[in-house]
């Protein structure tokens, strides 16, 4: 099984992350991925979430990784000096950003963040070396 993420960008640089299991998702369109999102368009506008460190208005506020319970932030004030949320800004600044900009970018701000946060991305797990059970430990069927 591989798993992997699809990001659809909208014109004004918001974007969605929607996990993408065995490429499940490679075929669809962005038009199709848009329609495929929780139906929030009837929705104001939620509120605009502020900086707890400044009290502005963020950028971004994300969920972290996993179920950890932080919320990343991305603020124009707080975290420009930090170079992938600095990337990251200037990129959703930029009326002719890349959309395939973004993964990259976002992963690397996601991992800043988390680091900032005490959280260090896991290296891949190595698969445990397991060896063959021993024959004498086989269970046998009764009968
Ligand atoms: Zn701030």
């Amino acid at each position: 099984m591989s798993f992997t993420w699809r990001y659809l960008v909208r014109p004004d640089g918001s974007f969605s992350r929607m996990g993408n299991i065995d490429g499940s998702l490679d075929n669809l369109s962005d038009e199709e991925l848009d329609r495929l999102r929780p139906d929030d368009r009837d929705d104001d506008e939620p509120p605009a979430r502020l900086c707890s460190r400044c009290g502005a208005d963020l950028l971004l506020h994300w969920h972290g990784p996993l179920t950890i319970g932080v919320w990343m932030e991305l603020c124009v004030a707080c975290d420009a000096h930090r170079p992938a949320a600095r990337a990251f800004i200037r990129w959703h600044r930029d009326p002719d950003r890349d959309p395939a900009a973004l993964p990259h970018l976002f992963e690397d701000w996601e991992t800043e963040t988390m680091h900032a946060h005490g959280w260090a991305r896991a290296q891949e797990p190595e698969v445990p070396f397991s060896p063959p059970a021993p024959p004498g430990l086989t269970p046998r069927g009764r009968g």
